[in-house]
């Protein structure tokens, strides 16, 4: 049976249980269980056959006490304003956890761009800020890529924010490309910033990242960049999951001497889909979907979307499994949560583990503000420092008062924001 789940409710169970901890007051719990702005909208589109279609669109600001709302834009047939909701309060909790000065939102539209030209995405993306354009802005609201968009999307949204208003704005967005805006090692920043994280979770167990193998839910830029990381540490990632926009579903590919990046990634499509008949061939075996978590690793990562370790998938992680570092926002249901807990598996949760991408969105902030760009070892020393800080912050409050990982994550971001908001007088 496939339970569905509300993320906002989820989003807001995490975020009262907090409160209760920090003892927050009755406004400060009023002011943060709910978003301060939210937009929808209809953009109008004309596809390549001449009809118009409509797509509806979401932006939700969640908090920006602490500054800019930031966070990314979806496109997923399936997006709802609840799960953007829920989106865009762990944007505000991940800001703060890695304590950079922004606020948090999020942003999708309900639209599968498998199904669409370019040219189609492209006045998706035009539309989108059309209807938004006005309510965001460099010191306002910044948008970046998340599941399905990429920077070229992020360039179009640019483009139309310069023209609506006759300026040059590149602070506008980030995750630009690299030459236009972007900042180097954007691309690998969530990736790489997980890793970084995953190798302070290692060094806390006293496990050598070169006798650890891996297993990962999602193939996409994430994965990736996660995956290519862990091996120069000397991991090795032996499964892999994606979805089959085919056959519509999902399925894991393992290969047990350890996966190829590369050779992978030769039969990749954009969207992060691996060809199912040509993966054979390379001798990976063609597993169930959620095969992924219950192989024989002492790490996983979930890398794709919300609500994928369930109370119903839980018991099927394999016994090895010490460390689950999570990519993707939300991966975990609150009752599996509770499991791994009493499991004592060490999780590094999403608003930590996948902070990094959003560090380096705010260099590239700073860069594209200031129009000075730096090079690629500036930027990812820069990150790492800021991840490795941010881990060992959480790890030692975990350890202090004997709390799980993301609970201490959330205390540590909760009462940040909380702080700012009452330092205003909001609250
Ligand atoms: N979409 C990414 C996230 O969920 C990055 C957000 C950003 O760079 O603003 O963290």
């Amino acid at each position: 049976m496939t339970r569905s789940y509300n993320s906002f409710d989820i989003a807001q169970a995490q975020f009262d249980g907090v409160a209760e901890l920090l003892n927050l007051d009755p406004s400060a719990r009023d002011l943060l269980r709910y978003p301060m702005r939210e937009f929808t909208f209809a953009i109008t589109a004309r596809m390549d056959d001449g009809r118009i279609r409509i797509f509806r669109g979401f932006r939700v600001q969640h908090n920006d006490a602490k500054g800019p709302c930031k966070g990314g834009i979806r496109f997923h047939p399936l997006e709802t304003l609840d799960t953007v909701r829920a989106l865009a309060m762990w944007m505000t909790w991940k800001c703060a956890v890695v304590d950079i000065p922004l606020g948090g939102s999020k942003g999708g539209v309900v639209c599968d761009p498998h199904n669409l030209s370019a040219r189609e995405q492209e006045t998706v993306c035009r539309g989108y800020v059309r209807c938004m354009g006005r309510n965001m802005g460099p010191h306002l609201d910044v948008p970046a890529p998340d599941v399905m968009t990429s920077a070229q999307h992020m360039l179009w949204m640019l483009d139309e924010f310069e023209a609506i208003h006759g300026s040059k704005q590149p602070g506008f967005i980030t995750g630009k490309p690299v030459g236009v805006g972007g900042s180097q090692g954007r691309a690998e920043a969530t990736g790489f910033g997980l890793v970084f994280t995953l190798r302070e979770a290692l060094k806390e167990l006293n496990i050598r990242p070169g006798d650890t193998t891996a297993s990962v839910q999602g193939f996409g830029n994430v994965a990736q960049n996660a995956i290519r990381l862990y091996s120069q540490i000397g991991g090795r990632t032996v499964c892999v999951s994606c979805w089959d926009q085919t056959d519509q579903a999902s399925y894991s590919f393992r290969r047990k001497d350890g996966i190829d990046l590369d050779e992978l990634l030769g039969i990749t499509d954009r969207f992060g889909g691996i060809d199912k008949r040509k993966v054979r061939d390379l001798g990976y075996e063609i597993l169930p979907g959620e095969a992924w978590l219950e192989q024989d690793v002492d790490i996983l990562i979930p890398a794709a979307l919300e609500n994928q370790i369930t109370e119903d998938n839980v018991s099927r992680i394999g016994k090895r499994v010490r460390i689950i570092a999570e990519g993707a926002n939300g991966p975990t249901t609150p009752a599996a949560d509770s499991a791994l807990e009493h499991r004592g598996i060490f999780v590094i949760p999403d608003l930590l583990a996948n902070a990094g991408g959003v560090t380096c969105s705010y260099f590239e902030q700073v860069q594209s503000n200031t129009n000075y760009y730096w090079d690629k070892d500036e930027v990812l020393s820069k990150l790492d420092i800021k991840m490795t800080a941010a881990f060992i912050a959480v790890s030692e409050l975990a350890r202090k008062r004997k709390l799980f990982t993301r609970t201490a994550a959330y205390v540590i971001a909760v009462d940040r924001v909380a702080r700012a908001c009452r330092d205003r007088g909001w609250i």
